[in-house]
């Protein structure tokens, strides 16, 4: 039988391919690029070992030229989530000086609240509005008042909870700043072709959405942006440190980080980032026009040239339908679709390796939901 649909915002689905090949072929002995058998899964290793060497030699390369790394960004795997980045961020590039912020959400928000232990973290952008409509733009570049003397300017290029997408990262240096942009891009890493590296400062993603499984956090810094941290930072978290190891100081979420490559050689497999961003396109846009096609029996509050790819928010227009949708939904085998708390109403993730087929099969069942209850 096949799998339900899993919407999940993350923890998420993860291609059936890969789940197969690690469970049912190399659970209990992994093979190497030869087809020799180790004799032992890949939990079972070593970081230090020749096997799990040549599985994170060749994650970290596909990963490289999947998202055409520049050579001067180095690619650290650790661990913590993109929370403990909210702390490592500062610890390793604030200097205890001021930091700027651009809030558009609830994950933005947490990160402007950690800065503040760390350093002079000020609000320079909010998409917070005085209506209940909060969080439903994203604020135009014009409108950052950048700091002269900030260490990085920060901004949150999906919010998960809130749905509101950035589609291209603010050029800092045409709003007169030479700050480097640091970007949390937790839910949707590898979901867009082109990311524009001549912008960015330092990117970091958590792995559980369109990477692999929780325990992994991905930083991209630049070379010249290490060796700037403050002395309380934790040895582990010093990004100069775990550059100058190669993400070995000490031991890495190492099957998270098996479970990233073979994502990574899906991903290869599908044609590459270019070929997965189209058919995010596809499904966001079938999903976006049922909700806009319903009449109003479902509605979506985010500004449309600010509407996430990944994560759909929606609502009923009558809120008491919520409990029998989402009973319909699960029936269906649409799993995991309940909006989040402090939202409420439904979301849907869209991440990469949701297939159009799962998004068909949602758009029917709301269609049919509306017809029953509209
Ligand atoms: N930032 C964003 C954009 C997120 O979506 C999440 C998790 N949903 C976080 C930060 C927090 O990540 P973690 O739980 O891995 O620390």
């Amino acid at each position: 039988m096949a799998r339900p649909y899993n919407f999940s915002p993350g923890p998420a689905t993860l291609p059936e391919p890969v789940l197969a090949q690690a469970a049912a072929a190399e659970m209990l002995d992994w093979h190497d690029a030869t087809g020799r058998p180790s004799g032992m899964g890949v939990m079972e290793m070593s970081h230090r070992g020749r096997e799990f060497g040549e599985i994170f030699a060749r994650t970290e390369a596909r990963l490289r030229e999947l998202l055409a790394v520049p050579a001067e960004f180095k690619i650290l795997f650790m661990q913590g989530g993109a929370l403990a980045e909210n702390a490592i961020v500062p610890l390793n590039l604030s200097q205890g000086g001021v930091t700027d912020h651009v809030i558009t959400g609830a994950w933005s928000l947490r990160t402007h609240q950690e800065a503040l232990r760390y350093s002079e973290a000020r609000v320079v952008a909010s998409n917070v509005a005085a209506s209940s409509a909060n969080h439903t733009t994203m604020p135009a570049p014009a409108s950052r008042q950048l700091s002269d003397d900030a260490s990085y300017v920060h901004v949150c290029s999906n919010e998960t909870i809130h749905g509101v997408e950035l589609h291209e990262l603010p050029d800092l240096r045409s709003l007169g700043s030479d700050a480097p942009l640091v970007i949390d891009g937790s839910s949707h890493i590898a979901s867009r072709a082109i990311v524009d590296w001549s912008r960015l400062g330092l990117a970091y993603a958590g792995a559980q959405k369109n990477i692999g499984p929780a325990g992994l956090t991905l930083a991209f810094v630049r070379e010249d942006l290490l060796g700037r941290a403050l002395r309380i930072c934790p040895v582990a978290f010093n990004y100069a440190v775990v550059a100058s190891h190669g993400s070995m100081y000490n031991t890495p979420p190492t099957y998270a980080i098996y479970i990233a490559g073979l994502v990574f050689e899906w991903i290869a497999a599908q044609g590459g980032v270019a070929a997965i961003e189209q058919r995010n396109i596809a499904k966001a846009a079938l999903l976006y026009g049922a909700i806009d096609g319903s009449g109003g029996f479902y509605v979506d509050r985010v500004a449309p040239d600010c509407r996430s790819r990944m994560n759909v928010p929606f609502f009923l227009r009558d809120d008491a339908l919520g409990a029998p949708f989402l009973e319909a939904a699960t029936a269906r085998g649409l799993l995991q679709l309940e909006g989040h708390k402090s939202v409420g109403g439904l979301r849907a993730s869209l991440y990469n390796a949701m297939p159009l087929e799962g998004v068909q099969a949602l758009v029917s069942c709301m269609r049919e939901f509306a017809a029953r209850h509209g």
